[in-house]
């Protein structure tokens, strides 16, 4: 039963051979029996979820239908969700509670879908391993001793390792694709302002975007269905109507022109990733794509000038928490200015602290012109780079990552060797562009993941090439011994 897809499991309750509280119960024991080997749970909502399973189980008997209805799913637990812990992977957040729903958990719980749980990750977002969450490192199902990549690292692993088939993640800089990538999953980060932002704890606000991550293209669109749309409660939201993501699936490759940029080539990148990477391209010519090489030269500033604006943006955001309106508070304070000291330096980890300083340094007013509004410019060279591109091709593909997963600990000492590691997913976050990545082999039998890039709003595009690659090749299928 574990081994179902969202599309499976919806056909299932249809048909009624099962229904979703026995799901949701086969779902719960394997995560109790599993989960202790990869720590990708920080809080378990049984309770809620049987409530949530039967409560599906009435609808569908009383004639409702739909995809999400009665679906098992976690989120990751930036999104906020009431009365439940939310608790950002820090300690900061150990204690709260959230007051509401984020937006996302509301509309999908209104689909009907069931949450098991809130996921494991990097805390406040900031990392590409998952190894700076307060509740500990998660692991990779294709290999305990490697990371399973971050900042969602604990809804890659648990839907890697079949625990459960689809769950909420976000990307700031590469947050979906990247831990995507290091567990054979399909993950999307849809354009900016597509999905709501709402009860979602920020990190970077102009970068920050919620999305899916699955084992198929098909239940990524199920699952971004639910997620998109307008929201009144978040200023960058886009009032664009959704369109229906699993109508286009199907639709031909015939024609589609994809751009591969020559800079995704250059030394940095594992031998044998490219050698994948080539193989896709391959096998979406004979999808009938025509192949184009093109060039994004701006792209070796993007890691500095993301490096710079989202510390910066998080030093902000991250103000407010001060020991004073919630989150974590020291113990005797001994006047006001101890009570913020202790109370932060107490509850924020290491990554989170440096991530601050850098940020409140780089918005300070003697640098403000020399860093910020510098990375600021470059942000819009990148963007423009797409926009000349996109005038040439239709899709832009290349490697998600340079290398697959690395071992657990291997980058701890040195943060500039991971924050090299974003290279290529970061751009679209810069830009506000949606990407994909998805399964395209295995290098020493750890995942390999393919991006796609497309241009705003172009999120069925995308889903689309990725179904048509996925109903001709079987990596996505591919499950790790011991899952
Ligand atoms: N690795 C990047 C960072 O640490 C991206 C994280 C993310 O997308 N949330 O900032």
């Amino acid at each position: 039963m574990h081994q179902m897809t969202l599309a499976e499991i919806a056909r299932g309750l249809a048909d009624k051979k099962f229904s979703s509280e026995e799901l949701t119960k086969v779902l719960l024991a394997r995560i109790a029996q599993l989960d202790p080997q990869l720590n990708s749970f920080i809080s378990l909502t049984e309770d809620l979820a049987l409530q949530q399973a039967k409560a599906a189980d009435a609808r569908r008997a009383n004639g409702e239908s739909g995809a999400l209805l009665g679906a098992p799913i976690a989120h990751k637990d930036l999104f906020c969700t009431q009365g439940i812990r939310t608790s950002c992977g820090s300690k900061m957040l150990d204690n709260f509670k959230a007051p509401y729903d984020a937006t996302v958990v509301a509309k999908l719980a209104a689909a009907g879908a069931v949450t098991l749980g809130k996921t494991n990750m990097d805390e406040f977002a900031m990392g590409s391993a998952n190894e700076s969450s307060y509740y500990g490192a998660v692991k990779n199902p294709w290999n305990l001793e490697h990371v399973p990549g971050g900042s969602s690292g604990g809804s890659a692993a648990a839907v890697a390792a079949r625990l459960l088939p689809a769950a909420t993640a976000t990307d700031t800089g590469g947050s979906i694709r990247q831990p995507a990538a290091f567990t054979n999953l399909t993950g999307l980060k849809p354009t900016y302002g597509r999905v709501s932002r709402w009860g979602m704890i920020a990190y970077a606000s102009s970068l920050d975007q919620g999305g899916p991550l699955a084992r198929t293209a098909e239940d990524c669109a199920i699952l971004l269905q639910g997620m998109a749309g307008f929201d009144a409660n978040d200023s960058t939201s886009i009032d664009e109507p959704v369109p229906d993501y699993s109508a286009s699936l199907n639709s031909s490759l015939q024609g589609l022109r994809i751009g591969v940029p020559k800079e995704y080539f250059s030394a940095g990148l594992d031998p044998r990733i490219a050698e994948l990477i080539h193989n896709s391209v391959k096998e979406l010519e004979k999808l009938g794509a025509v192949i184009k090489e093109i060039s994004l030269p701006n792209m070796q500033h993007a890691i500095p000038a993301y490096y710079v604006i989202a510390p910066a943006e998080a030093s902000s955001n991250l103000s407010r928490f001060d020991g004073v309106r919630f989150g974590h508070r020291c113990e005797d304070p001994k006047s006001l200015e101890d009570l913020y000291k202790r109370s932060r330096g107490e509850g924020f980890g290491a990554e989170v602290q440096r991530r601050i300083m850098v940020g409140a340094y780089a918005l300070s007013a003697g640098y403000y012109d020399a860093y910020y509004l510098k990375a600021q410019k470059i942000r819009r060279l990148v963007k423009n780079d797409f926009m000349a591109a996109f005038n040439e091709v239709d899709i832009i593909l290349g490697p998600t990552t340079p290398n697959p997963a690395w071992k657990l600990g291997a980058k701890n000492s040195d943060p500039v060797a991971a924050y090299l590691e974003d290279v290529y997913t970061i751009t679209a976050n810069l830009a506000g562009l949606p990407g994909l990545s998805m399964p395209a082999g295995f290098v020493d039998g750890l995942p390999v993941g393919v991006q796609l890039l497309a241009p705003y709003f172009q999120e069925g595009r995308l889903l689309n090439v990725a179904h048509q690659y996925q109903l001709n090749t079987d990596w996505h299928t591919r499950t790790p011994t011991g899952f």
